[in-house]
């Protein structure tokens, strides 16, 4: 087939929509309300809801292969797509877009999370934090992304100044880490996997600034044990597609902390760091064709957000040939990805 669909219209289906094109392959966008920038760019707009099933069933005819580039999109729906293959599949996006089912399923397969309970009510965040200790951190169950939806909470004083959204929560230990890495996948129809390098990511206020390849020589054992753990989780997925993990590193080894069923802003490196980048390896991945190359072609690569405001500095971001600017084409928000910049390093640091 040719047609590509995209359920999610931000700048990830942008990028694989790109990826796309180059292939050779048209992309129908499926987005609700206001189009994305992903249908500005390359794609048609539905402007239906997500759970709007008769839309759904017009655009599964449309396309031949369904993909998703954003993890709350409704699960139940999504069966009115009819025989068009959904890649990857409708029981990854329910487990990675809930934060307490996603953690179950990764202890089952052996993975460590962060100490945490579910809370339903004051009561309840009580005694979680009597069990599991200050620092923590509540997290909405469902839906949060950028540290959105994430209180941290140092004190029982603190906690009990919160009003708590009527919504179910997830009280997480703080995790004392080193660093702050993810695991990025590729899994193909056949089963193949491949692993890009994995990026250390750091973050200020919940959202990523910084991914940075390679990982400090002191990390590479804690990869190592996490790309058993993403295999794993792949392998019982019958997964297709690009797949990440975050994971903190740490004294005890590594620690899962969440999962995205797609490409991943500390993958943005591989656009030009790797011989084939998440968003190509992904359309060739749903699509049935043999996967690509992903060694890093370069010693060391840097991707940092342009978060807000910074995006507007992209003028001296173009003064240094080293950059490479992608900018999304959003309209300016405080605290919103606005854009990218990846530089190269192209010589050994010296010893
Ligand atoms: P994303 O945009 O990655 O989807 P998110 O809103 O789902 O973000 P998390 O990944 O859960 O949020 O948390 C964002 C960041 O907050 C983490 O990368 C980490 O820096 C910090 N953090 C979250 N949970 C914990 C924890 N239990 N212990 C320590 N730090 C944490
Ligand atoms: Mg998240
Ligand atoms: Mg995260």
């Amino acid at each position: 087939g040719s047609t590509i669909g995209i359920l999610g219209s931000g700048q990830l289906g942008r990028m694989l929509g790109m990826a796309a094109a180059q292939l050779g392959y048209r992309c129908h966008i499926f987005a609700p309300g206001q189009p994305g920038v992903a249908a500005e760019t390359c794609a048609q707009f539905t402007g239906a809801a997500y759970h709007d099933r008769e839309a759904l069933a017009r655009f599964g005819a449309a396309c031949d292969v369904v993909t998703y580039e954003f993890e709350n999109v409704p699960v139940a729906p999504l069966t009115a797509l009819g025989d068009t293959p959904l890649r990857s599949n409708a029981r990854a996006l329910e487990i990675a877009q809930d934060r307490l089912m996603e953690k179950r399923f990764v202890a089952d397969l052996g993975g460590a999370t962060a100490p945490y309970a579910v809370v339903d009510g004051s009561a309840d965040l009580e005694a979680a934090m009597r069990r599991i200790g200050t620092p923590g951190i509540l997290k909405t169950q469902r839906e949060g992304y950028d540290g959105k939806g994430q209180w941290r909470i140092d004190t029982g004083a603190a906690a009990e100044r919160l009003s708590l959204p009527a919504k179910p929560l997830i009280y997480e230990g703080l995790v004392r880490f080193a660093a702050e890495f993810s695991v990025i996948l590729v899994r193909g129809t056949d089963g193949d996997i491949r692993f890009w390098d994995s990026p250390r990511n750091e973050h200020a206020d919940g959202i990523l600034v910084r991914s940075s390849v390679p990982v400090s020589y002191a990390m590479a054992g804690q990869v190592a044990t996490a790309r058993e753990l993403g295999s794993a989780v792949a392998q019982a997925l019958d997964y297709t597609g690009v797949l990440t993990l975050e994971f903190f590193a740490t004294d005890a080894g590594p620690v899962f902390n969440e999962m995205a069923p797609r490409v991943h802003n500390s993958g943005h490196w591989t656009i030009e760091g790797a011989r084939t980048s998440q968003f190509e390896n992904h359309i060739r991945a749903i699509c049935g064709l043999p996967l690509g190359d992903t060694t890093t072609i370069v010693p060391a690569v840097q991707m940092t957000n342009l978060v807000g405001e910074q995006a507007n500095a992209w003028a001296s971001v173009l003064a240094d040939p080293a950059n490479h600017l992608h900018l999304y084409g959003k309209t300016m928000r405080d605290g919103r990805k606005m854009g990218h910049v990846t530089r190269l390093v192209l010589e050994e640091p010296a010893a």
